[in-house]
């Protein structure tokens, strides 16, 4: 068969190991994954529940408009129900939006490293990627990011806080960076870890769609709500555009079950707040950690954290699964000497840590 000439050469997505075939591979009991900044406490409650209650629903199909999960989502951000889309995941509508602007004739603006889905939906449509560096910090180079803008450019990403990184642009460098782009060029400010930036200066994005037609914000019930496996996420932007997108989704791409369970986490703050305290507190014992060994890592608003093992990310990962964590290497991230790891429950915290401290004991950092 003749596929697309960008997509030889397209390797398939590598997730985090799955527990169940590592448990075997390695003959371990016990495995706990912090590779793909899921929630270690999972979800509300509520959530399963409102599962449970339809769970004898599946004959009928669901309601591709979401209407009860859009009013709600609606209420809670404050904005009006037809500026927004519902995805497969968040990951899907970043594949709508390669879909509905880009072609070969475009460009579109990434920073490097980010998630990886931005470059692969774009070249799928057969766009010129730019990629610009991040800083050495970590951050956007947003000066940089525009200076990339030309004519052809249709989208322009920003991962807030940036996935591998956990860095986040503040609020005054976005509110410059909406000003200084052109109109007719889309910014995609992709939060799916908003619930956990509790930085001051983090970026209230949502206000800003009342002053920018090109503006959409991404979050997702991914991560800090708990339900990656119903994979539910969404857009908010500006509802002419977003009607204009929305034949570009399939018409029933959230299950019923996915739609109740998003709606039910969503009524569940105290959850989320519980959720986003104990990952601040797991989050410091790993800052704590790496001053401690003398490792640099990246600042997080998210629920992950960067280290430089100064070492192959790999080794990282071999050893600690080895001993039962699956954690992501550096390597494929585009930070080799890095390894990501998921904050865990305090008790998985304290357990990867005194590996890592065991491992850096018996193989000193600067010795290699
Ligand atoms: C996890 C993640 C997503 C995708 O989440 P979905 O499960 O598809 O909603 C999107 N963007 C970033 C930066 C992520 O880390």
């Amino acid at each position: 068969m003749q596929v697309k000439r960008q997509l030889l050469g397209l390797p398939s997505y590598k997730p985090g190991k799955p527990i169940d075939e590592v448990k075997k591979e390695l003959g371990l009991t016990k495995v706990i994954k912090l590779a793909s900044n899921e929630n270690p406490f999972g979800a509300s409650p509520k959530a399963a529940e409102a599962i449970r209650e339809l769970a004898a629903n599946t004959a009928i199909y669901p309601d591709g408009y979401a209407a009860v999960l859009r009013e709600k989502v609606a209420q809670k951000i404050g904005v009006a129900q037809e500026q927004l889309i519902f995805g497969n995941g968040s990951d899907e509508i970043i594949q709508f939006l390669c879909r509905a602007l880009l072609d070969e004739n475009t460009n579109t603006v990434t920073a490097d490293p980010t998630f990886s889905q931005y470059k692969l939906n774009a070249t799928i449509e057969g766009a010129e990627v730019r990629e610009i560096a991040c800083k050495e910090d970590g951050t956007h180079d947003l000066e940089a990011m525009l200076a990339a803008i030309d004519e052809n450019t249709r989208i322009v990403w920003v991962c807030n806080p940036n996935n591998p990184s956990g860095t986040y642009i503040d609020k005054a460098s976005f509110e410059q960076f909406m000003k200084s782009v052109p109109a007719d060029v889309l910014v995609v400010s992709d939060e799916a870890y908003y619930e956990y930036a509790i930085a001051d200066d983090f970026p209230q994005s949502i206000p800003l769609l009342k002053t920018y037609k090109n503006l959409i914000v991404l979050r997702t019930f991914s991560k800090a709500y708990g339900l990656a496996a119903l994979r539910v996420g969404y857009g908010v932007g500006d509802a002419d555009f977003i009607a204009k997108l929305d034949p570009v989704r399939p018409p029933f791409n959230n299950t019923t079950f996915a739609h109740a369970a998003a709606a039910a986490a969503l009524d569940d703050d105290p959850f989320i707040a519980e959720c986003v305290q104990k990952n601040r507190e797991g989050m410091k014992l790993y800052e704590a950690f790496c001053e401690e060994q003398g490792l640099t890592y990246y600042s997080s608003q998210a629920n992950f954290i960067l280290i430089d093992f100064e070492r192959s990310g790999d080794e990282v990962f071999d050893y600690l699964l080895k001993r039962g964590f699956i954690i992501r290497s550096g390597e494929a991230l585009g930070f080799p000497t890095c390894a990501r790891i998921t904050v865990g429950s305090q008790e998985e915290n304290e357990e990867i840590l005194s590996i890592l401290k065991e491992m850096l004991q018996t193989q000193p950092i600067g010795q290699k």
